[in-house]
């Protein structure tokens, strides 16, 4: 027999994915200027002109063979320094090499530390509005997904919320900020009432709760507002990091998880880290690219582009009439569905050729997502058929 829930997972849709699909097949239909698709996350910044400088480099000068052998598991020792020496430089983390392990992106570091870190039956506190994935990689080992709601305004932690779904099971909260599909950044504030609840149930029920940090959109923040690093608040921290929206690379599958140096049982956690990425089957990453990653551990793509993205986009929608979740940062705008399904919504807009992700899976089935990587024109001929649709369902 086939394991049911991995045969389910299989199985079951991604609407994003379905959704691009079907972009892409108006897209042709109609032409690409007529099609106004937000609905994935996929960074439309080119990526920095050193990360392409890095490679000819590599691919002109370096040793051929060297450069496509296979790496240690966790990655090279020098790449592994040299992130743990940006963590510590930008941070004041406690971080060394030992504690690196670079993964196929974010991914790979959430799913190798859930699988390292719970036992079947564990609890695992997910926020909403929450990555979908998370709880693929939660239930695929037997842990148990527990999912907290954060203020229904600001999609800011609920502390009270939270300490309420703290159990003698709870082995690891996941945060991730900034957020998606939010694009909240977590207020330093609420993160130390947080990681207050944690230590303290950390003393209650004798062990270990572990801090997830998925951090992939860690540098897209505007407006000079901080991104609070979980390391400084709390000892039991492992952050899950991923150069896909930073160096503008997903398709290169690069990221890396880093365990705090403070860590209860820092021996163990590393290594069954280790272990549980050797279950899944991690040889290492791309030997080209750890070393591409080493010439451009500090290099950020263009940030800027998404914020100018996000400032017309949240104008013109606000001005409509639309409610949204003011976003600090990541690239995504999180909307109020004018109906109360947004599912249903998402639905009509597709009539206006535009592409918006319902806020099911994400937890809050009240709201929908807009991906705002994408061609700023794109946002310019898109505001007319909002407004279309705004006036179509009478809104105000
Ligand atoms: N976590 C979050 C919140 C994401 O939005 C994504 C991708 O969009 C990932 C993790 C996975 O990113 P990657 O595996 O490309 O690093």
């Amino acid at each position: 027999m086939f394991s049911k829930t991995i045969l389910d997972f299989g199985r079951k849709p991604n609407v994003i994915r379905d959704l691009s699909a079907y972009a892409g097949a108006r897209k042709a239909e109609i032409g690409p200027e007529n099609v106004f698709d937000f609905s994935i996350g996929s960074p439309n910044v080119p990526p920095p002109p050193q990360v392409h400088e890095a490679m000819l480099e590599l691919l002109t000068h370096a040793d051929p063979v060297a450069i496509h052998s296979y790496t240690p598991a966790p990655g090279l020792l020098s790449l592994r320094r040299a992130i743990a020496a940006s963590i510590c430089r930008r941070f004041g983390a406690h971080v060394d090499e030992t504690g690196i392990y670079v993964t196929a992106g974010a991914s790979g570091a959430i799913a190798m530390a859930l699988k390292g870190l719970t036992n079947p039956g564990d609890e695992v506190v997910i926020f909403t509005p929450h990555y979908m994935e998370y709880l693929i990689y939660t239930e695929a080992y037997g842990a148990v997904p527990v999912i907290v709601k954060t203020d229904p305004d600001t999609f800011q932690i609920d502390v009270p919320a939270f300490e309420a779904a703290l159990t003698e099971k709870t082995r690891v909260v996941i945060l991730n900020s900034p957020n998606n599909p939010s694009g909240v950044i977590y207020t330093a504030q609420r993160i130390r009432a947080l990681t207050d609840a944690m230590k303290a149930a950390e003393k209650r029920f004798g062990h270990p709760i572990y801090l997830l940090s998925d951090e992939p959109y860690r540098e897209l923040a505007y407006d000079g507002v901080e991104v609070p690093y979980l390391m400084d608040y709390y000892d039991d921290t492992l952050v899950c990091y991923s150069y896909s929206k930073t160096l503008s690379i997903p398709g290169e599958r690069m990221g890396y998880l880093a365990v705090c140096r403070r860590c209860a049982a820092y021996e163990d956690v590393v290594d069954v880290c280790a272990g549980a990425a050797r279950a899944l089957g991690h040889i290492c990453t791309s030997n080209l690219y750890q070393r591409v990653i080493e010439r451009c551990v500090d290099v950020v793509a263009d940030v800027d582009y998404y914020k100018r993205n996000r400032d017309v986009l949240v104008k013109g929608l606000e001005d409509l009439g639309f409610t949204c979740v003011h976003p600090d940062g990541a690239f995504y705008l999180f909307m109020k569905s004018p109906w109360p399904d947004s599912m249903a919504f998402c639905e009509k807009a597709k009539a206006y050729e535009l592409m918006v992700v319902p806020g099911h899976d994400f937890g809050v089935p009240e709201y929908l997502r807009v991906s705002y990587c994408v061609d700023h024109d794109t946002i310019l001929r898109a505001l007319p058929a909002f407004a279309r649709l705004a006036e179509d369902i009478g809104l105000a």
